[in-house]
């Protein structure tokens, strides 16, 4: 029977084994150099992979709004569900009881009035009015320059995209960063916040449709995956919905967090515009009839 013998390491054996040892540690040096002084804020542990994304609009925001914006937009407010901003010690409003909608006016449009940071060049504020536009199709949504109105929309380019819930009240800071946020769908997704809208995925019978796979979500961002009690307006459930999470959505191991409970094969979110459910939503929320004239 063939048997190996141990053989003693000889002393250039040893030398080679040592440099090999102070190379890799060497470069284990770098590679923790480089994660601790990456200009890219991130979590640890989260895979900034291409391959874990799917190209949905709200893969664009959690790229932009994890990896570069800061935690706090400032003292108070922070982001809930990855992009809405909420004020603590504000009691948030209450949108699905229709208490924080815009104002429809008495010819049945819904006129919401907005200002552009003069920081934002011409070529930006077109792209941004796109992706308003975007939100008018088909709606009785429309989007108004500011001139008098008490309440308004303030489009700045702060750190990260995030919008507040619904109609706070006098001036309210929708952000877009420039250019990360600057992508028609990314526009648009954060005016159905300023609409009044959550997201998809949060709908209060989510689960009748849809597996959240918690194993697999980066452990400081669960609280993004919480139900909340909406009001679904009597309308189906949404997989390509301009306002769900991809499929991906806070992986942190590149698994996938959402997995659709249908048979069919189904793509979860939007790239660039609002599903027709989304439009009849918007009506919907603001009684405004299903219409395609508008
Ligand atoms: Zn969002």
């Amino acid at each position: 029977m063939a048997t190996v013998k141990a053989q003693p390491i000889r002393p250039a054996k040893m030398e080679r084994i040592i440099l090999l040892c102070v190379l890799s540690t060497c470069l284990s040096a770098v590679h923790t150099q480089n994660f601790l002084f990456s200009s890219k804020r991130g979590p640890i542990g989260y895979k900034d992979r291409d391959e874990q994304r799917d190209g949905t609009v709200m893969d664009e925001i959690i790229k932009t709004n994890e990896f570069q914006a800061a935690r706090m937009l400032d003292g108070t407010t922070s982001l809930r569900e990855g992009d809405i901003a909420v004020t603590s010690g504000r009691r948030s409003k209450a949108c699905f009881a229709r208490s924080c909608l815009w104002s429809k006016s008495v010819d049945g449009h819904v006129y919401i009035a907005y200002q552009f940071s003069p920081e934002y060049s011409e070529m930006e504020t077109s792209l941004i009015k796109k992706g308003m536009e975007n939100i008018e199709k088909g709606t009785c949504v429309r989007f108004v320059p500011w001139t008098h109105q008490q309440d308004y929309i303030d489009i700045q380019p702060k750190s990260g995209c995030w919008s507040y819930l619904g109609s706070r009240g006098g001036r309210q800071t929708l952000s877009l960063q420039n250019p990360d946020c600057l992508q028609v769908g990314v526009i648009a997704h954060e005016f159905m916040h300023a609409l009044g809208f959550v997201h998809e995925q949060s709908r209060f019978d989510r689960d009748n449709y849809i597996t959240i796979m918690w194993p697999n979500i980066w452990r400081d961002r669960l609280r993004n995956f919480e139900k909340f009690r909406t009001d679904s307006l009597g309308l189906p459930y949404d997989y390509s919905s301009i306002m769900h999470f991809g499929m991906y959505a806070y992986s942190q191991d590149g698994e996938p967090t959402i997995i659709p409970k249908s048979t069919k094969a189904i793509k979860l979110g939007q790239t660039s515009t609002l599903s027709h459910i989304d439009r009849m939503k918007i009506n919907r929320l603001y009684n405004c009839g299903e219409d395609d004239d508008y």
